[in-house]
């Protein structure tokens, strides 16, 4: 894939004082390297991330020196620190107070079980973690630091799950922070939730948004050679059910060469632009004789950020959902919440969009076709069909509030349609929302929260729950043990101490 979040790093800090003396540092040194290399070695933590043990820390310039270096060093992406013995919390007010990467309190010992018939003042010297750790708790909550604390020992399945889930969410923050989003065209005209504040977002999570006129992209996909329309024909061919009609020779074979074509000069266009993600907009489509689908669905598959209609929000979301997803089982998709099944022994969604689903999710290889599309008013486009595999899952959607961001969360489990969909030619997803469809949809109403979302089955509620923390925007997460009333209250309180925590 050629959007893998490569080159990364977290760096594992270990925090001691210097009058223990050299023989007990090397041992917290030993030991620390060993909690590192375990959790390093957690494949759960994402194949794309390394973690870094440095060396022990015991002295204030060295924090912060440290801190400093995470800073300036573009490919640390967040910091796991753990004080296996004590160190004492004033000398890393200076340093703390100069890291804005996300940071992870480790809380754990080098021994899980405690050595009840040996114990000795030596073992005492050396594992101090329960007050040590204590001691950093204090200071980072008394200068106000953000970051994650987990407890455990790390050969715990638990541990490394949250450490993974933190790990990933780090890689959205950062996938964030580098992104450049080109739109093709405005949003589409009159429609409120896909506007937003760009300048905000650029601040806020470091994407840069910006838009280019649709023929410039018209000309790229113009200058495509006929070699590369003719490996991309080849290459849908392996990979999917052509229908025959698009077949070499078949009647409609050209539109299936055109939709190639579009393919290859939006790629072109993103790769020499430097671009991770991008919007379309069926209104403003100029020379372009297809509204991009087959092309669209393709490029997500490779990790690319996708919006329709111009929504350049859930198009950053996506890529940085992409990016903590990478390596894991599961489906990452642009989604539309689309129609119900309302009966009350139902209660689904069906999910798609005119076109744009991504075949991460698809259940079985899917099949290439061409139909009309109302819409655009352009040539029919060509498209991947299919139904989205079974799992659980996650619908992710960031609206604009006017004087901030909000993420609302829903967990979900994807089924399979309860009956074929014979003349329903489009990409599609159904599922079940937690608690149930009537709650789901009230506090999702409540939220003001988006049509247009994120869908993925390849991560959970604790990745988001981390990346809105890492974020600083808030996250209204739907699930099992959710009522209504409970969110709404939720929602009222979220607003005041955002409020409160942006003012001045
Ligand atoms: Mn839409």
């Amino acid at each position: 894939m050629p959007l893998a979040p490569t080159d990364s790093e977290v760096w594992f800090l270990t925090g001691s004082q210097a009058l223990y003396g050299e023989d007990t540092l090397a041992q917290v040194a030993a030991q620390s390297r060993q909690i590192c290399e375990t959790i390093a070695d957690d494949a759960a933590a994402g194949p794309a991330v390394r973690i870094v043990w440095k060396p022990v820390l015991t002295e204030a310039d060295a924090i912060r020196r440290m801190c400093l270096d995470a800073e300036a060093d573009d490919r640390c992406i967040g910091l796991i620190a753990w004080m296996h013995t004590f160190s004492p919390a004033k000398m890393w007010i200076t340093g703390l107070a100069s890291l804005r990467k996300p940071l992870l309190h480790l809380h754990t010992q080098a021994n899980r079980r405690l050595p009840w018939s040996t114990i000795d003042m030596d073992f005492m010297n050396l594992n101090q973690a329960a007050h040590g750790d204590r001691e950093f708790g204090h200071i980072q909550a008394r200068i106000g630091v953000a970051r994650k604390t987990v407890t455990g020992h790390v050969s715990s399945p638990d541990v490394s799950h949250r450490i993974a889930a933190w790990t990933r969410a780090a890689v959205g923050r950062a996938e964030f922070a580098r992104l450049r989003l080109a739109r093709f065209g405005d949003n589409m005209r009159d429609v409120a939730v896909t506007e937003g504040d760009k300048v905000e977002a650029q601040f806020r999570f470091g994407t840069s948004v910006n838009t280019y006129g649709v023929n410039e992209l018209v000309a790229a996909v113009d200058a495509v050679d006929d070699s590369t329309v003719l490996e991309l024909t080849e290459e849908y061919a392996d990979r999917y059910t052509l229908a025959p009609e698009l077949l070499p020779g078949k009647e409609r074979h050209a539109s299936l060469r055109y939709a190639a074509r579009i393919e290859a000069g939006l790629r072109e266009f993103l790769t020499d632009g430097g671009f991770a993600a991008f919007t379309t907009n069926f209104e403003d489509l100029g020379g372009l004789r297809q509204l991009p689908g087959l092309a669209v669905q393709r490029l997500m598959a490779d990790g690319y950020g996708f919006g329709g209609e111009g929504d350049w929000k859930t198009s950053a979301l996506l890529r940085a959902t992409k990016a903590m997803a990478y390596g894991l089982p599961g489906g990452t998709s642009f989604m539309e919440d689309y129609t119900y099944d309302l009966a009350p022994d139902s209660g689904l969604v069906l999910g798609a969009h005119m076109l744009e689903v991504c075949p991460s999710l698809a259940a079985t290889t899917p099949s290439c076709e061409i139909h009309p599309l109302s819409i655009g008013g352009r040539e029919d486009p060509v498209r991947l069909v299919f139904d989205a595999a079974p799992a659980p899952g996650v619908v992710v959607g960031l609206a604009d509030m006017g004087s901030r961001f909000r993420l609302v969360a829903n967990r979900i489990d994807v089924v399979g349609p309860p009956e074929p969909l014979p003349l329903l030619p489009v990409a599609r997803a159904v599922w079940r929302p937690e608690p149930d469809l009537r709650t789901s949809t009230e506090a999702w109403l409540t939220a003001g929260a988006p049509h247009h979302t994120v869908l993925t089955t390849a991560l959970g509620r604790e990745e988001f729950e981390d990346l809105a923390d890492m974020l600083a925007v808030e996250l209204a997460f739907i699930d099992a043990d959710t009522t209504v009333r409970r969110f709404a209250q939720e929602l009222r309180w979220n607003q005041a101490y955002h409020r409160l925590a942006d003012a001045l």
